[in-house]
Formats: structure tokens, C-alpha cells, sequence
């Protein structure tokens, strides 16, 4: 048995992470994704990682996604002297040209982005190290060396990260190592991908066309929100996307701190009006990398994520490096479970009406009134088939009361729907008539205690049924 709660928890791998026990534990706490970072993963370990997955995944009979986190055009400096240490007002430059720097006034460190000098202007900002240190460029030689003042100071050391929240960057979305790392995320058969530094929706159509012409099955990709341009360019970011990452650590780098909430907000309300997933990532636990138990300030971020009706909470180095992983899951899945058991969870306002007549018409007025409907009657369970996943985002887009079980014949997007708010997921290949159908999923919902004696089941169906059949039909059932 794993934890009921509809609000999902994304994990990430790391060290701290690798045995099979403590996965199996974390499972067990309330975990629904694995996450790897493929900005430290090394293939031999993640081979390794996602077997255990898959093993844990059949153990415990429970679906589990695992997320591909791709590291996207992510700037570095290169090695500097160990005492290097920069004062407010001091001149700095960055070179494209050699790797290593052998300045010995420790007044120069190499960059790994070769554009930089024509990308830049004067006035803008580069920030290294998390934002501790910002520096203003004064000027570019347009070739190989951007000088600069420091803003803020501090020490540097070697290989930090470098934000450039004003630059236009030319690099592509998809860098050699994230080609490299997609080959094989797609041959390791992974459920999620995520692309970071999205900028706009051509990033996006970028990374879909690359899956489509190396995979049979289009992995979905979330866009990870996490640079001024992409909040402003979210509106068409979002057609492109299957889901939504507030990627708080470098959006609070690039942009001011205090403007990370209400970007949060907004990206939770556009994510939800297009029916697409949206996680909340980094920090929410942080003080349990070292500690046992967190700050108010970290469990009132997970409460109102859940408040919010986000579809997953993110934890990134609680997990991979921190000193209990599982001790983290049992306590976010606490804070979760205490919010969802007050029912104060915002349901969205998504027009109950599609406003374009598709094929897809029909299924969607279908998924909308079962939602309603469950509400009515105070449904325990909403049950639908699906062979795409179509009716499950539908429905949990809804954000009904009721548990939604989703049963499906392919193997392939099984996983995937972990992810999605309220819903677990089943495989099911019978094909029996209508009533033998709802007989059997009643037992199911019943095992696995989502339903019990007198409960409501409010079921999406497709009549006839057929193995590709769009949902058609709503049947209402009592234990
Ligand atoms: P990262 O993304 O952990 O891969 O940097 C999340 C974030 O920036 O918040
Ligand atoms: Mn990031």
C-alpha cells in the first residue's frame, strides 16, 4: 500500500537516494516521481536508479514516474585561483578564449558560453554563484572579452553558475549534452522530460520535434519556468508545453525575489485554465537537508502549494544529498494530507464548456459533467479509461473530491499520469461488456480501499468499448 493524497510529491535522485531501501521507503512516504538532474547524473547510476524504480513500481503495484531533467543552455565560469575575491567597484572581465586563466591578479575567469561578448551590452547584469555575486558589464570587444564592475561582491570559486537575466542568449535550447542525455532518457524509456532555461515556445517545438524523430512514443516536456523571458512569454510557452515547472531557484536569481510569488500564482491559475499539470520546485523543505523537522516558513510553502491545487510539490537536495530522505516525504506528505483533508483546496475556473468543437468535443463535456456529477453525489471514486491519458488530465483539471482511477492498456503513458493531481493509475487490458467492466474496477477501487461499502463510483466510459474508444458515457454506481 502507498499513501492516498492527491497532491503529488517529485523527488529527486542523488546520492543520499541510491539504495533500493531507501526508494522503497520513500514510495512507501508518498513519492509519485523520481526526478534526475542530468546536470550531475552518470548513466551507469541512473541505469541502475531506474531499475530499482521499475522494481519498486511492480512491488508495491503502484505507478511511479520517473522525469528526465535535462540541464539546458546552463552557463558556468571555468577554474579560478583559490583565493580569488571580488570587492565592490573592482573591474572584472570573463574570456571565451582560454581555459585557463593565468592572470595573477585573479582578475579574469573563462566562461563556457563562446557568444558571450556579442551577446552582451553595457548595463547588463551577470550574476555568478546563485546571484551572491553581480557584476555590470561596461564593455565588449565583441570577440572574447566582456569587462565588467562588480555590483556585489564576495569570493569566487571555480566552475559557478552564471545567470544573465537581461541577455538575449543565443545559444540553442538544446545544448550537445542535452541531445547527448535525451538519446538516452528516451532509450531508458523515461515518463517526463524537462527542459530548462525555456525561453519561448520555439524552444519548446524545438525539444518535441528532437523526441519525435528519435522515439515512437512522444515523451511529454515540461517547461521549466525559471528566466524573465519565459514569464513573459508564457502565453504561447504554455500551447507548446504538456506541463509547467516554477523553477523558484533560478527565477529568484534572475528576477527579484520578492517577485517569485506572484509569478507562482500566475503561473499556477494559467497552467490550471489549460489543463495542464504545473509543479512548484526548489526550497520548499530546504532546512531538512541538515535538519529533522522544517521552518514553519517551509511547511506554510507546501501547505499553500497544496491550497493552490498544484499538481506536484518538488523537493530537489532534501532528497538527493539530504541526511533523510524519506523523513522528508512523510512530512510533506503530512502537510499535504492535513490541507486536502480541510477541503480548501481552490478549484479552478476552466469554462465548463470546451469553445472549440473538435474531435475531442464530446469527451470533454463527458469528462466535465462526471466531475460534476461525482460532486453532487459526493462521490468516493471517478473511474475512466483511457488510451492517451485525454479523459484523466481532463478530469483531474477538474480537481473533483473523488479519487481518480485511471485504467489503461498502454504500458507507455502508465507511468507517465503519476504526475497529474487525484489521479492513480491502473493497467487494464480486458475487454469485457459495460456492466462486467464496472463490476471488476468496483473490486479494484474496493482492494485498494478508494471505495467502500455505500460509496458513489461515478464512471467515464466509452460505448461500445473499444481499445481506442473516446469516452462517450456516464455511469453512476453505489457499493
Ligand atoms: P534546477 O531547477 O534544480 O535544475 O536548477 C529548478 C530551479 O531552478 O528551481
Ligand atoms: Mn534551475
Amino acid at each position: 500500500m502507498t499513501v492516498h493524497k492527491k497532491t503529488k510529491i517529485v523527488a529527486t535522485l542523488g546520492p543520499a537516494v541510491e539504495s533500493y531501501k531507501t526508494k522503497l521507503k520513500m514510495v512507501r512516504n508518498g513519492v509519485n516521481v523520481f526526478r534526475i538532474n542530468f546536470s550531475h547524473a552518470d548513466y551507469k547510476t541512473v541505469r541502475e536508479q531506474i531499475k530499482h524504480i521499475r522494481k519498486i513500481s511492480k512491488e508495491l503495484n503502484t505507478a511511479i514516474a520517473v522525469l528526465a531533467d535535462l540541464q539546458g543552455p546552463k552557463l558556468r565560469i571555468g577554474k579560478v585561483a583559490s583565493d580569488t575575491y571580488l570587492n565592490q567597484g573592482d573591474l572584472f572581465r570573463f574570456t571565451t578564449k582560454n581555459k585557463i586563466v593565468t592572470d595573477n591578479d585573479n582578475k579574469t575567469a573563462y566562461i563556457t558560453y563562446k557568444q558571450l561578448p556579442q551577446d552582451v551590452y553595457p548595463g547588463e547584469l551577470i550574476l555568478v554563484d546563485d546571484g551572491k555575486i553581480q557584476l555590470k558589464v561596461l564593455d565588449t570587444n565583441q570577440k572574447d572579452t566582456v569587462t565588467t564592475q562588480v555590483i556585489e561582491g564576495g569570493a569566487l570559486s571555480s566552475k559557478k553558475g552564471v545567470n544573465l537575466p537581461d541577455t538575449k542568449i543565443s545559444l540553442p535550447a538544446l545544448t550537445k549534452k542535452d541531445k547527448k542525455d535525451l538519446k538516452f532518457a528516451i532509450e531508458m524509456q523515461v515518463d517526463w522530460i524537462a527542459l530548462s532555461f525555456v525561453r519561448s515556445a520555439v524552444d519548446l517545438i524545438t525539444i518535441n520535434e528532437f523526441i519525435k524523430k528519435n522515439s515512437d512514443y512522444k515523451i511529454p516536456v515540461i517547461a521549466k519556468i525559471e528566466k524573465p523571458e519565459a514569464v513573459k512569454n508564457i502565453d504561447e510557452i504554455i500551447l507548446q508545453a504538456d506541463a509547467l515547472m516554477v523553477a523558484r531557484g533560478d527565477l529568484g536569481i534572475e528576477l527579484p525575489l520578492e517577485e517569485v510569488p506572484l509569478i507562482q500564482k500566475r503561473l499556477v491559475h494559467i497552467a490550471k485554465l489549460h489543463q495542464k499539470p504545473i509543479i512548484i520546485a526548489t526550497q520548499m523543505m530546504e532546512s531538512m537537508i541538515n535538519n529533522a523537522i522544517p521552518t514553519r516558513a517551509e511547511v506554510n510553502d507546501v501547505a499553500n502549494s497544496v491550497m493552490d491545487g498544484a499538481d506536484a510539490v518538488m523537493l530537489s537536495g532534501e532528497t538527493s544529498v539530504g541526511k533523510n530522505p524519506a523523513k522528508v516525504i512523510k512530512q510533506v506528505t503530512k502537510i499535504i494530507k492535513q490541507v486536502e483533508n480541510s477541503k480548501l483546496i481552490k478549484v479552478p475556473e476552466i469554462p465548463p464548456i470546451p469553445e472549440h468543437r473538435d474531435e475531442r468535443f464530446i469527451s470533454q463535456v463527458v469528462c466535465f459533467n462526471a466531475s460534476k456529477i461525482a460532486q453532487d453525489v459526493s462521490a468516493a471514486v471517478i473511474s475512466t479509461f483511457t488510451a492517451s491519458g485525454f479523459s484523466a488530465y481532463k478530469i483531474s483539471a477538474r480537481r473533483p473530491m473523488a479519487d481518480i482511477l485511471v485504467f489503461t492498456a498502454n504500458k507507455r503513458i502508465l507511468n507517465s499520469m503519476a504526475l497529474l493531481w487525484g489521479v492513480v493509475p491502473f493497467y487494464y487490458d480486458k475487454m469485457l461488456s459495460t456492466d462486467e467492466t464496472i463490476k471488476d474496477i468496483e473490486q479494484i477501487a474496493c482492494q485498494n480501499q478508494y471505495l467502500h461499502d455505500n460509496d458513489m463510483m461515478v464512471s467515464v466510459l466509452s460505448m461500445p468499448i473499444t481499445k481506442k474508444g473516446m469516452v462517450n458515457t456516464i455511469r453512476i454506481t453505489q457499493s
